[in-house]
This record gives structure tokens, C-alpha cells and sequence, in this order.
């Protein structure tokens, strides 16, 4: 259930049908306090982070405009634009989706209108998908959740369904300019990367990578130091995080800086330390299935000490587990 109501807050931000989204499980960021919502981290070349409640934003400022990575929720936007403004007055141009997800896209109600929105093929094929997924998956959640009694989650997906009847799916703010595989930027001397790459989180993930400035952007390829979510109902997948992660990391400087998707900025070292994760969960759920463990069998006994100090252990660990496990029951 837990991994129903998180996909149902990344469709439903998505669509900015929430005003307070219901906040994911972890990372803690999302549930932040209005007064300490943002932290703004100058990096190189005219390129910021911005920690705020959702993934992780970047912009990057140039001689005439600002381009700005992912998007945060609605609610918090404005925060978002303001916190721009403080360092540059220029004109925010463009908008990248890295994927679909609400807590990245939510935002691009705001943003649409001074914003071209830019993204992946597949980015807007889902947010323009979300309400028929609601539609579809939503009325078996409800009577789960009705069964436990979870007034909050009943609540949650009957707004959830009331919202997928009655939108216009026009009016979702998904990006206008699309791309298959990869698309460049030129702006103020600065060569911005958008580089689609294998399905791992979902099957529209893109990296951003600012060629001058040496910053890449991963979106949520990357949680640091935080248990990721693998979205294998849109397409994502864990062995498919591996390709991509050594995709990106063939193409990169050694002494990239890198803005995860969740978690602190960092560098190839923490990638590693990431890709080390999803290999070490990977290889338990080949044990597993190898030994002849059942899911449940697996899911009862697996356990990785060298994580435990990870955001979302206790939350999360299991069920991204559970997507590796399926998807090795599930190769030939
Ligand atoms: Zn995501």
C-alpha cells in the first residue's frame, strides 16, 4: 500500500491536483517546514543547487536567462522562483523535467508560464497518462485501504479519484518541447546536456549535464545516502539502474560535481557508493532466487547492515527488494 500512495503523490503533484501533498514516505526533506523549506548551494560556472521539499532542483544562470532542472511541487514554486531571483534577475527560459514524477514536476504549473518545459518523450506521455493510471489502479487501493480502516490513505485516494474524473488532461502542465534520446542547450557559453538513458527509476529518465560548469544533475538516477524508489510500473527498473549509472559515468569527468535527484550534491565517489548499493541488492535477490526462496521467504530474511544508516531503510529497503526480486523471478 505504502508504494500505491507514493506513486499516487507523484501522479496527482504531477497534475498539481494537490495544493499540500500527502509527503512520501522519506526522504525527510519532503516534509519540511514552510520557514526552512530552501538552502541554496552556489556550485561552479554559474550553476546552483537548490535543497528544497521534493527532488532536488539546479539552475543555472547565464548572461540572459536562467535554466532551471526540475520543479518541486506547486505549492512551493513560487519559494522556488523567489529563491532564483535572489541571485539573478534574468528571465527563466527554460524548464528540464528530469521524469514524471510529482515531486519534480509539480511545480510546472508555475513555471509554464514564463517557461518553455522541456523533458523526455516518455515525461509526458506519463503526466498526461496520470489520470487514466488513477483510474485503473486506484479503485483497488481504496478498497484496501478502506479494509485496514486508514482513514488518511481512504481519503487521499477517493480525492485522488475525484480529481482523475474530472480533469482535462490539457490542462496538465507536461512538457511542450519533447525529446527521444538527448538534446542540447546553448546559452551564455554555457553547453547544457539533457541525455535520456536506459530505464531505472522510470522509463523517462534524463541527466542533465552542464558542460563548463562540470555539474551533473542526475534527477532521481541518483538518491544519495537515501533508499531510491524504483518505479517498475512505469517502466523502471533495478538492474536497469546499473546500465544507466555506467552509462553516465563513461561520459563524465572524473571530478564531476554531481546534484542527486534526493540527498546531498556530491561527487562520483557517492555514485559508486549508490551504484554499490543497487549492485549489493541486485545480487541478494539472485541469492535468493537461486537458493529457491519464494518472495515472501526472501522479504522476511534480507537484510543489508552497511545501508541501515541510509534515509528510508526502514521504509523503503524492503520494497525495493521486492521490484529486484520480481525482476529476476521475471528474466529468462
Ligand atoms: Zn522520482
Amino acid at each position: 500500500m505504502r508504494k500505491a500512495i507514493c506513486g499516487a503523490v507523484f501522479l496527482l503533484a504531477a497534475a498539481g491536483a494537490l495544493a499540500q501533498p500527502k509527503a512520501t514516505p522519506t526522504p525527510d526533506h519532503h516534509e519540511r517546514k514552510a520557514e526552512d523549506v530552501f538552502r541554496l548551494q552556489p556550485l561552479s560556472g554559474g550553476v546552483y543547487a537548490l535543497y528544497g521539499r521534493g527532488g532536488n532542483v539546479g539552475f543555472f544562470v547565464g548572461p540572459d536567462a536562467v535554466i532551471v532542472v526540475d520543479s518541486q511541487f506547486k505549492d512551493i514554486a513560487p519559494g522556488i522562483v523567489e529563491q532564483i531571483k535572489s541571485v539573478s534577475d534574468k528571465p527563466i527560459r527554460y524548464l528540464i523535467n528530469t521524469h514524471h514524477h510529482g515531486d519534480h514536476t509539480g511545480g510546472n504549473e508555475v513555471f509554464r508560464q514564463f517557461a518553455v518545459i522541456i523533458a523526455q518523450d516518455n515525461v509526458r506521455k506519463r503526466m498526461l497518462a496520470s489520470p487514466a493510471d488513477i483510474l485503473q489502479y486506484y479503485p483497488g487501493y481504496l478498497e484496501e485501504a478502506k479494509k485496514k480502516g486508514d482513514a488518511e490513505d481512504v481519503q487521499f485516494l477517493e480525492n485522488a479519484l475525484a480529481w482523475a474524473k474530472m480533469v482535462k488532461v490539457e490542462e496538465i502542465a507536461a512538457p511542450v518541447v519533447t525529446f527521444d534520446s538527448e538534446l542540447r542547450i546553448h546559452a551564455g557559453g554555457e553547453t547544457i546536456g539533457i541525455w535520456h538513458t536506459p530505464p531505472a527509476h522510470t522509463d523517462g529518465d534524463s541527466v542533465v549535464y552542464f558542460e563548463k560548469a562540470n555539474v551533473l544533475h542526475m534527477g532521481d538516477l541518483f538518491f544519495h545516502r537515501i533508499i531510491p524508489f524504483v518505479d517498475a510500473k512505469h517502466g523502471g527498473s533495478v538492474t536497469g539502474y546499473l546500465t544507466a549509472i555506467d552509462g553516465v559515468i563513461a561520459r563524465v569527468p572524473a571530478n564531476v560535481v554531481i546534484i542527486p535527484g534526493h540527498g546531498e550534491v556530491t561527487d562520483l565517489a557517492g555514485l559508486r557508493a549508490f551504484r554499490a548499493f543497487i549492485a549489493d541488492v541486485l545480487a541478494a535477490a539472485k541469492a535468493a532466487r537461486a537458493a529457491g526462496q519464494s518472495k515472501d521467504q526472501f522479504l522476511a530474511g534480507v537484510s543489508l547492515p552497511a545501508y541501515k544508516d541510509y534515509d528510508g531503510y526502514p521504509d523503503r529497503f524492503k520494497e525495493t527488494c521486492g521490484v529486484a526480486y520480481d525482476e529476476v523471478a521475471a528474466a529468462p
